[in-house]
């Protein structure tokens, strides 16, 4: 096996040596250090946010993302409430997904995978709908790698007197988000993206209010945020079973994002990092999928380039044996494959990526003549 590529993927992503080191020991889990482990992260998550006690608390979910997002939309969104979820792209759909499973009151409005769902239209169905108590997006859209403009579309819904709930699950840690400023109620978000975890659990930061409101609404047992938040609240103690050690390596993974300066250092970084993947692959013919004027810093759609024959699995596997792995495409209209830029990644990752594309599609044109 090789165990030697990195990972050039929306997450799980490359982390450091150091973080994954810090699973090697199998902590207590009703122990005192092990919940101040929790608090700490918890406390820690506020600060990223910019956020603080009492109007916001942090709750951690066991689980992938999906679980996180299940979690809110199914716990706070009540039996009398609707919700409008907005989605371009296959996570946007995800969250009607749930939303349809749980049998709530929701209105989905499509957007293309390459626009942003629009504040103007947004606020036009709030007129159109005062049913309409919850309103739901994604911030990076890792489907395509969008970046949607979460700030408008919540100044939309803070004047609707609605409640705001934000999939920034590949944002979180590498995009500045001001929560209560944009006016977010919920954002989601997991441990193996932007803070540079493993998989293992979600977080939730929520505006304490309306998350004692939710209290008995949830329509699942283990999913119950509220619930979830109770026990945790009292003392740093997880409800069920918890990763134990993805939360250490969680732990130390929030103070390697400190030690690096942050989330403005870590967002300068990814940022740099996609400008050089998109000149570089341009320069060998790589148009991306998305306008710069949309695309975000966490991962590039690209289409293939003109006239080439190889298939996205020769692609793959030249470039896994040089070291790196790339993801398939995932918008609906469009033959594409996608980078992705965050982790353990660096300019020079990204350089000799480019060297080994330069390469593959050499030895690609001699197949195809
Ligand atoms: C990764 C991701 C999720 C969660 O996916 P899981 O596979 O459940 O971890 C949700 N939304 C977005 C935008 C994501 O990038």
């Amino acid at each position: 096996m090789n165990h030697n590529y990195k990972l050039l993927t929306p997450g799980p992503l490359t982390t450091t040596d150091t973080v994954k080191r810090e699973m090697l020991f199998d902590h207590c889990t009703w122990d005192d250090d092990y919940k101040a482990i929790t608090q700490r992260i918890r406390a820690g998550l506020l600060r990223l946010a910019h956020v603080s006690e009492p109007a916001y608390t942090a709750v951690l979910m066991q689980g992938s993302g999906t679980f996180g997002v299940e979690s809110v939309l199914t716990s706070v969104v009540g039996p009398a409430d609707k919700l409008l979820i907005c989605a371009n792209g296959a996570y946007g759909l995800r969250m009607g997904d749930i939303a349809q499973h749980a049998g709530l009151n929701y209105l989905l409005y499509r957007q293309a995978d390459n626009r942003r769902p629009e504040a103007a239209h947004v606020a036009q169905l709030l007129r159109e709908d005062p049913a309409i108590t919850h309103v739901a997006m994604v911030h990076s859209e890792t489907t395509s790698g969008i970046l949607n403009d979460i700030e408008s579309v919540g100044r939309v819904v803070k004047e609707a007197g609605r409640t705001f709930i934000v999939d920034a699950m590949s944002s979180f840690g590498g995009v500045d988000i001001p929560v209560e400023q944009y006016g977010i109620d919920f954002l989601i978000s997991s441990a193996n993206k932007c803070i540079q975890g493993v998989p293992g659990f979600a977080f939730i930061l929520a505006r304490r209010s309306l998350l004692e409101q939710s209290a008995g609404k949830a329509r699942s047992l283990s999913l119950d945020l509220y619930d979830q938040w109770k026990t945790m609240e009292q003392d740093g103690k997880w409800r069920f079973t918890s990763p134990t050690h993805v939360v250490l390596a969680f732990a130390k993974a929030m103070e390697e994002l400190d030690a690096e300066g942050g989330i403005p250092a870590r967002a300068a970084r990814y940022a740099a990092n996609q400008r050089l993947l998109t000149e570089r692959f341009a320069a060998l013919g790589f148009r991306p999928y998305l306008d710069p004027a949309v695309q975000g810093p966490i991962i590039t759609s690209f289409f293939y380039p003109a006239g080439s024959t190889f298939t996205f699995r020769e692609m793959y596997d030249y470039i896994k044996a040089r070291g790196y792995v790339l993801y398939p495409g995932k918008v609906t209209e469009a033959d594409t494959f996608r980078v992705g830029n965050i982790g353990e990644i660096y300019t020079e990752d990204i350089e000799q990526l480019a060297a080994i594309m330069a390469d593959f599609l050499k030895e690609a044109g001699k197949w195809a003549s």
